[in-house]
């Protein structure tokens, strides 16, 4: 059995060198309620960045010499539970570890039938419940206006422009290579899209891409980027801000513009999220996915890096965008 522990808090950016991993010889045993998991897939998420400083957060911070958890579907191996047999598939937070034991507690059992199973952890998992969820309750989008995206070829931003469009907006994103960019266009039907490594201006860029003004930025980076698109933000402009990569690694205080100016004049609201804000909402936003999946109105990239050891990598090279959409470790 192979478990990956956090071995040091990361300082900056993190590397593989802030994780331990064990391998032990050992038999598993369950008893009554358990069951036997072998690890299928493994989501790595910019988020699991924050859990591993000592700060005060939505969840508390991983401890060190202890496993680090995210997001995976895991295949049942052995079972004296009453509802999950062997051969079922179970997705939630788990550790990372190639099998555990466990009680089944706030797992969800899922379909390989009815999607990929990788999928869970994306686009029908909380990377699409964050996209769609953030969009209609915060952005309250209305047909016709428009929608700038940062982050917009990762696993949130892409579904969120997919969903711009499904609701008539004209949708902008800003990616980081123009391989990106032309995804952004070719595969998941944005109108215009900005690669903002190669663009000097990003302010007149996204004046000139956004020339009404723009109603609704949906922002995974924060940054000078999204300081750029406070200038073109049309009066009541809704900002949902969903997370801030560009950021997670910094070792001082950013420096930025002072976002009130920009609020008062234009009447905008500002303001954050946690998917889990909207728990109750899930099973009905799974279901407006999973029909917009099936009508092929919505689809979705991963970047699948393979085998266990290589978790803290696909981890860390989120951070030099090497993912298209989800990136997940298949083991
Ligand atoms: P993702 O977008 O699939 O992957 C991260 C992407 O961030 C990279 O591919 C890279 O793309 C971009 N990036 C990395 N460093 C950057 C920088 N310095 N400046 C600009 N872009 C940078 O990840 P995700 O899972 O979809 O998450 C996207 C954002 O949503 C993250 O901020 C995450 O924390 C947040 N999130 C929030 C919630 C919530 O509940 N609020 C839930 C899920 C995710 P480029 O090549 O384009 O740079």
């Amino acid at each position: 059995m192979k478990t990956i522990l956090l071995k040091n808090r990361p300082k900056g950016k993190p590397s593989v060198s802030d994780f331990e991993f064990v391998e032990e010889d050992v038999a598993l045993d369950i008893t009554d309620g358990e069951v036997l998991l072998e690890t299928v897939y493994v989501s790595v998420d910019p988020y699991l960045r924050g859990r591993m400083n000592d700060s005060k957060s939505y969840v508390p911070p991983f401890e060190l010499n202890k496993p680090v958890q995210s997001g995976i579907v895991a295949k049942v191996v052995a079972s004296k539970h009453n509802e999950h047999k062997e051969g079922d598939y179970l997705s939630g937070m788990l550790d990372w570890k190639t099998q555990q034991v466990s009680t089944g507690e706030g797992l969800n059992k899922v379909d390989p039938n009815k999607a990929p199973l990788s999928a869970y952890l994306g686009i029908l998992g909380m990377t699409g419940l964050t996209a769609y969820l953030g969009l209609t309750e915060i952005g309250k989008p209305k047909a016709g206006e428009t929608l700038v995206v940062s982050g917009a070829a990762g696993a949130v931003g892409s579904v969120v422009g997919q969903i711009g469009k499904i609701l008539g907006l004209k949708v902008i994103g800003i990616a980081g290579s123009d391989e990106k960019v032309d995804l952004l266009k070719t595969k998941f039907g944005f109108d215009e899209g900005i690669n903002y490594n190669t663009t000097e201006d990003m302010t007149a860029a996204i004046k000139e891409a956004a020339p009404d003004g723009v109603d609704i930025y949906f922002d995974n980076v924060g940054g000078p980027i999204s300081d750029a698109v406070l200038f073109s933000i049309n009066r009541f402009a809704r900002i949902i801000i969903c997370g801030a990569i560009s950021v997670y690694n910094n070792t001082e205080l950013p420096k930025s513009v002072s976002v009130q100016p920009f609020l008062v004049k234009n009447s905008a609201l500002m303001q954050g999220f946690i998917v889990s804000n909207y728990a109750e909402k899930f099973p009905e936003a799974i279901k407006q996915l999973a029909t917009w999946l099936g009508e092929e109105k919505l689809t979705y990239s991963e970047t699948i890096v393979e085998g266990f050891d290589n978790i803290p990598q696909a981890f860390i090279d989120l951070f030099d965008g090497k993912n298209k959409g989800k990136m997940v470790v298949k083991i």
